[in-house]
């Protein structure tokens, strides 16, 4: 029960006498929310309408000095046990697919699944996005990630994106401004993106399709199946591979709780049941010790470890 006078309950009374449309939960599980089923609430969960709701409630969440974080499917997400202090909004009713020209434009909202996209898209006979085949989660989450394979990337296609900022104002920004890298991105402070521009090519639905149907038995092979894990965890360093050194360090099959080094791939760690996010992290500060200490080399993160650990005085007060 959230308390009346808690500064949460008063930000959603606030957002919904500004008008505002669209689900509005408090205390939402954030392991309801991420492919890796790990992580404690957020204090407000908004689900906006669409784009005029999520200016109302970027420029609400920013006037009562509240952080808000875009959750897309989670699929690159580790939320730490404490959960999410301030907003968490899901674009998840942001899911337009429209034509912006017959030569293979369009207009993606940032709801989206990527991999829905690549098969829409080669349903009408456009390539370009057979890469996306097997790789979860939303548009807007691939935008920030440049999600992509050996095969592709996002930035391949891409033309520009629309954004929010947290004064509720949007502007749209060309690809060359959005600094998209190896799994990386450098886009405008605070922005929201809410739909992407992307070109493909015009080509045969049955070739697309063939190619995307080799690519995705080529990774279910390549992956663990059937258990919840948030992708790989680590971007592999440069002529190197971070599942590689993982192996080589002995990591395969560790475990830490309920979290465990994948034994079909050592980049890919898995909740074997009942994980908390300090088990993964204990994982992975091991892993990284150990590649530091015997290979001389700094993994660098490709998830994203967001929220708060559980504070000694709640962790007392759940052991009561
Ligand atoms: C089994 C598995 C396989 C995977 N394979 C691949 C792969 O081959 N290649 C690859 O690149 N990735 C892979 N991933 C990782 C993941 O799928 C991608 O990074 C994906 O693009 C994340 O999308 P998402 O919607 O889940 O984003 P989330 O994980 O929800 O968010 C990722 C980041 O983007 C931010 N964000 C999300 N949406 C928006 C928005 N609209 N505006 C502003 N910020 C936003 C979030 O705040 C967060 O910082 C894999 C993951 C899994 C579980």
């Amino acid at each position: 029960m959230t308390p009346v006078g808690c500064p949460m309950a008063d930000l959603k009374s606030r957002i919904v006498s500004s008008g505002f449309r669209g689900e509005l939960r408090l205390g939402e599980p954030m392991a309801n929310r991420t492919t890796f089923k790990i992580g404690g609430p957020a204090d407000v969960f908004a689900v906006p309408a669409d784009e005029a709701n999520l200016a109302v409630l970027a420029r609400e969440a920013h006037e009562a000095g509240l952080p808000v974080l875009v959750v897309g499917d989670g699929s690159n997400l580790l939320v730490r046990d404490g959960g999410i202090r301030g907003v968490v909004v899901s674009l998840a009713r942001f899911d337009g697919i429209e034509p912006l020209s017959p030569r293979g434009a369009f207009r993606v909202g940032a709801g989206v699944k990527y991999q829905k996209l690549a098969y829409r898209m080669a349903e009408e006979g456009f390539a370009g996005l057979e890469f996306a085949v097997r790789i979860p989660g939303t548009v807007g989450g691939a935008l920030v990630m440049n999600a992509g394979t050996p095969e592709g990337e996002l930035k391949d296609v891409l033309l520009a994106a629309a954004f929010i900022f947290p004064d509720g104002s949007r502007r749209i920004l060309l690809k060359e401004d959005l600094g998209l890298g190896y799994r990386s991105s450098r886009l405008p402070a605070g922005g929201i993106a809410t739909t992407i521009d992307v070109l493909l090519s015009k080509g045969d639905p049955d070739e697309i399709r063939g190619r995307m149907n080799w690519l995705a038995s080529e990774r279910r092979s390549k992956q663990p199946q059937g258990v919840p894990n948030a992708g790989s965890i680590y971007k592999n360093p440069p002529g190197d591979f971070a599942g590689r050194l993982i192996e080589a360090a002995g990591f395969k099959g560790r475990r830490a709780g309920g979290a465990e080094v994948s034994s079909v791939h050592a980049n890919f760690i898995v909740n074997a049941g009942g994980a908390r996010a300090a088990d993964v992290l204990a994982l992975m500060d091991a892993i990284e010790r150990t590649a530091a200490e015997r290979f001389g080399v700094r993994l660098e993160r490709e998830i994203r470890v967001v929220g708060e650990d559980v504070s000694p005085e709640s962790r007392v007060r759940s052991s009561e």
